[in-house]
């Protein structure tokens, strides 16, 4: 049963795949074979039939979850708790069973054999102390991961919510954006937001770009026009806000870059926002930002650039001495950006920063109510209560990194991005996707199936590669633990592609196998009824 791999193998894509082998899954079982081509006109015409196959998308989503955890003894000895114990455990006890599941569950991604997820430092090993609230002894030498971890830990108890509660919060949060502004070229009347994640961030863009067209504007009907390799969090924050997302062309044979002209064709009246990134995440390849924004200026239109992925390296890949196109504040007509302090800034999950030209934009983020019984309310972003240990640790990186390990980190992911590139040319059969410019290297190979190697580099070397689609590819997000094993990486690789190639029947099966049917599937609505029902099964205990 491929799934559970499929599962491993996708970050951003993690829904959709699950959808394109939850299908597989149901037409190799037989059940797709039995409603023929049939599924999409029986859906629309026939009374009952969309509950017939929704019971059975049920079943199998059923069935597909059940294998894809596979039992773990010493994971399976820790009790399960679905009840508030009548009697608290100790503090030991809990922690333990928590490293238990953690270990046993869990893979580490300091072995640097995942390409997503968590930004890994070579070297650093947690050895975290146990009093959060002490400073360290004098002479104590404490890691980048122990200040960071530390200073979440310090900080995990108290709330963002209200300003003027926790003081040092909104010091540590103004310094925060306040450093961050300084890399990206802002100027001074640059103002920002730390919030939760990436996707918080390109939310509260989405939704002040929405509410400035509509106050200054009168616009009922928004809609932003974005290249089709931006991230999914548009579409996430155009669902939620009642804006369409007007997809532009980008160079899919070639760079993989957007097309401003593209984009710019599509705007109309309605639209409160262009948006570009640098770089997009599937190629690690940056849109031509000052084309974009040279269109934004002609259509007096606001444009956000999205470094959610690279915005922490570019500026160092930049001093470097590396040719990157201008991408940043410095470019007349973007008026905001959005980058991720927990990929290249290294800080533990949960901070981003988004950045405004100034309040005549940010001020639409906001949201205020004054008829509350409870108080005055006003809150910056999505959230309501505001973990401080986020703000804490993000200012705790950047201020532990500094500019010289910022930049010794970008030296090392650039050598090693260049190794891969190198080793993509020096393999028969295999190419780039898209031009690497920043973090991310996607290449495929045109003879033998990728997702079958795939296979083979987990099942046999360890590593954890993430698969794409359009065109059948791997995606590496090079973090600067990958140095290391670089060679090893390509040993592996060149086992596995001679493992394929001698096997072809290995592509029949598992990830290729699931990945062959992509272009199959009859219809758009079974897939999203699939990925809800996936998800739904995901979390019921
Ligand atoms: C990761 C990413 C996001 C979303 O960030 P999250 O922190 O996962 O919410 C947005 N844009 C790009 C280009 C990304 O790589």
């Amino acid at each position: 049963m491929p799934l559970p791999k499929a599962l491993v193998y996708a970050e951003h894509a993690v829904a959709g795949v699950a959808v394109l082998a939850g299908l597989d899954y149901v037409r190799r079982n037989g059940v797709w074979r039995a409603l023929g081509g049939v599924v999409s006109s029986a859906l629309a015409v026939v009374p009952g039939a969309k509950g017939a196959v929704h019971a059975q998308i049920e079943r199998e989503v059923d069935a597909a979850v059940d294998e894809m955890f596979e039992e773990k003894e010493e994971a399976s000895a820790v009790p399960r708790m679905t009840r508030i114990p009548d009697e608290g455990l100790p503090g030991a006890e809990v922690l333990r069973r928590l490293a238990t599941l953690h270990r046993v569950l869990d893979p580490n991604p300091a072995d640097g054999r995942m390409f997503a997820y968590s930004y890994a430092l070579d070297g650093e090993e947690e050895h975290a102390g146990e009093d959060w609230h002490s400073p360290p002894a004098d002479g104590a030498s404490v890691t980048f991961k122990d200040a960071t971890t530390r200073a979440f830990c310090m900080y995990m108890h108290s709330n963002g919510l209200n300003p003027s509660a926790f003081q040092s919060l909104r010091r540590l949060e103004n310094e925060v954006v306040a450093m961050v502004a300084d890399m990206v070229n802002a100027p001074a009347s640059a103002r920002g937001t730390v919030t939760t994640g990436g996707t918080e961030s390109i939310l509260m863009a989405v939704k002040a770009y929405r509410d400035k067209a509509r106050k200054e504007r009168g616009v009922a009907r928004p809609n932003i026009v974005a290249p089709r390799t931006v991230h999914p969090a548009f579409e996430k924050a155009a669902h939620y806000f009642g804006v369409e997302v007007r997809h532009s062309a980008y160079d899919a044979a070639g760079s993989g870059r957007a097309d401003a002209d593209a984009a710019a064709a599509l705007c109309d009246s309605n639209t409160v926002a262009l948006v570009c990134s640098a770089p997009q995440y599937p190629h690690g390849a940056t849109d031509p930002v000052e084309a974009f924004a040279a269109h934004a200026r002609r259509l007096g239109l606001p444009l956000h650039v999205d470094a959610c992925f690279g915005g922490f390296l570019s500026p160092w890949v930049e001093r470097l001495g590396r040719p990157v196109p201008l991408w940043d504040f410095r470019v007349d007509g973007v008026t905001s950006i959005s980058l991720d302090v927990h990929k290249y800034g290294y800080a533990p999950k949960g901070s981003s920063v988004v950045l405004f030209l100034s309040d005549e934009y940010r001020k639409y983020q906001m949201f205020a109510y004054g008829e509350w019984p409870g108080g005055l309310f006003v809150s910056p972003s999505m959230l309501g209560s505001r973990n401080g240990g986020t703000v804490a640790s993000a200012w705790a990186a950047l201020v532990c990194m500094g500019r010289d390990g910022y930049m010794r980190n970008a030296r090392a992911i650039m050598e090693t991005a260049d190794y891969y590139v190198e080793q993509v040319g020096a393999t028969p059969g295999m190419r780039l996707i898209g031009t690497p410019d920043i973090g991310a290297v996607s290449f495929t190979h045109d003879e033998v199936n990728v997702f079958a190697v795939a296979d083979v580099m987990k099942q046999r070397h360890g590593w954890s590669l993430e698969l794409q689609q359009g065109p059948d590819s791997f995606h590496c997000s090079l973090m600067p633990v990958h140095a290391r094993d670089k060679e090893k990486f390509w040993n592996d690789m060149r086992d596995s592609i001679q493992a394929v190639r001698d096997d072809p029947s290995l592509a029949k099966k598992g990830s290729a196998a699931m990945y062959g049917s992509v272009g199959r599937i009859p219809d758009g609505g079974l897939v999203t009824d699939f990925l809800t029902t996936f998800m739904l099964k995901m979390f019921s205990s």
